[in-house]
């Protein structure tokens, strides 16, 4: 510790010169010494999946050059492009819009939706031929050329060995897609991402019988990466919920896609200490049972979920295909139109325990496993409006065509500390998200 140009003996025993410089401009020195502490934390040894191996330690090894105190955008995207994997620690202060001006800012010229809905109206155009074939100059090519140009603005690509942290109690996004794409060792924490809008869905008149609209943009997607922690964050639709979103050939124009989606090969993610609410289809843990996809996931796919609140979502909480994935005192939430809480999906290895289920009045817990494939499941010690259940057994008692296999024949040993599943909605609800650790 440097202490030669340091005149409080103390404070400099404590952080160093640092401290004092935040001082005159009116933070405390023990604030200061516990920001800078803050800053530079990393996944405690033995804290889920992303504790394996290596281990997770994000830009905490960052030299002073290498600490950026962002406020927009566009100095976000300038630091996480500057100084390639050397060690960085990003500070975001104040939510930053990443959503840029307006939709129509992204739109390229010749671009109109009413031309898009009179030429692809089920009416005119059917139901069994898609628009991926559509030319460049047609109402379908001119919304792809149009969301290239949103696609461009509003993700950023992480590197590796990077911390991004926000920076008190209300730093966070508007609109943004974090990329944590094919690298290892990043921290994410302390921000609150309020769910992207697609401004240019894509009709797709062969998904179900009645077509859909589909939108891009996760608010992060952990994408072939390794050694992930996201920690002490809030996902959440916000300002934007579906229920604002308007219709379109008698389907809900969605503008959202995933909250948090760990895809690719992905491996050794630890979320802990996260609020994931108000949205439809939340995490993916695999996003395909194709050959392509499964040559890329088997054996991949390996994340740890502990005090999180899942609240008031429709489904996906996870959805788990392939990965061996561990869920442990988390609090989940039903709200309006819930559907499921955790889908088994293609090979996927979920354990489930010690978790709380908060479920309206008249509701059954049968709903809180969705079998989409078979697979095994691991769950014990789960409590449900404050009732200990066997989440497979009332599911299968439930759901006689859905039976679920007990077992999944692995025991998660990376768990630093297990709470009974009882005191859990109190730990969550008063720690959970972000603005509780800056
Ligand atoms: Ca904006
Ligand atoms: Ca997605």
């Amino acid at each position: 510790m440097r202490t030669q140009k340091c005149h409080g003996r103390v404070i400099a025993i404590l952080v160093g010169c640092t401290a004092l410089v935040l001082a005159a401009t009116g933070t405390t020195s023990a604030q200061a010494a516990h920001r800078a502490g803050t800053d530079r934390q990393v996944l405690p040894a033995g804290d889920g999946w992303a504790a394996y191996g290596t281990g997770t330690t994000g830009g905490a090894a960052a030299d002073r050059a290498h600490v950026y105190t962002v406020i927009t955008w566009e100095q976000f995207k300038a630091a996480l492009a500057d100084g390639g994997s050397a060690p960085k620690i990003i500070r975001v202060k104040g939510t930053i819009d990443a959503d840029g001006p307006s939709c129509d800012s992204f739109a390229v010229p010749g671009y109109d939706f009413g031309a898009y809905l009179a030429k692809y109206a089920p009416e005119s155009w059917g139901r069994t031929t898609t628009l991926d074939g559509e030319p460049a100059d047609s109402p379908e090519g001119l919304r792809r050329a149009s969301a290239a140009t949103q696609d461009a603005y509003i993700k950023a690509d992480v590197p590796a060995n990077t911390t991004i942290i926000g920076v008190g109690k209300n730093a966070g996004f508007n609109g943004a897609s974090l990329q944590i794409k094919g690298v290892d060792n990043v921290i994410v924490r302390n921000l609150r991402f309020e769910s992207p809008l697609d401004c240019f869905p894509q009709w797709d008149p062969t998904d179900t019988a009645d077509g859909n609209w589909n939108s891009e943009y996760d608010s992060a997607v952990v994408y072939g990466s390794t050694h992930v922690w996201m920690d002490h964050d809030t996902f959440t639709d916000g300002g934007h919920p579906d229920s604002t979103l308007p219709y379109y050939f008698g389907r809900i124009y969605e503008q959202h896609d995933g909250e948090l989606d760990i895809v690719k090969g992905a491996d050794y993610v630890t979320a802990s200490w996260n609020v994931f609410e108000d949205h439809d289809k939340t995490i993916l843990v695999g996003n395909s049972d194709s050959a392509a996809t499964a040559a890329v996931d088997r054996g991949h796919l390996k994340a740890t979920f502990h005090h999180n609140l899942f609240r008031n979502l429709v489904e996906r909480a996870p959805r788990v295909r392939f990965g061996q994935v561990d869920s442990y005192n988390n609090h989940f939430v039903a709200g309006d139109g819930y559907s499921y809480s955790y889908g088994i999906g293609m090979e996927s290895q979920l354990v489930a325990e010690h978790n709380a289920f908060t479920l309206p009045a008249g509701a059954t817990a049968g709903p809180i496993l969705k079998k989409w494939k078979d697979a095994p499941v691991t769950a014990a010690d789960n409590y449900v409006n404050g009732r200990l259940t066997d989440l497979i057994a009332v599911h299968n008692a439930e759901i006689p065509g859905e039976t679920l296999r007990s077992g999944t024949g692995w025991t998660p040993d990376l768990r630093t500390r297990v709470d009974p599943a009882r005191a859990v909605p109190g730990l969550v609800g008063h720690r959970a998200g972000a603005g509780r650790i800056g």
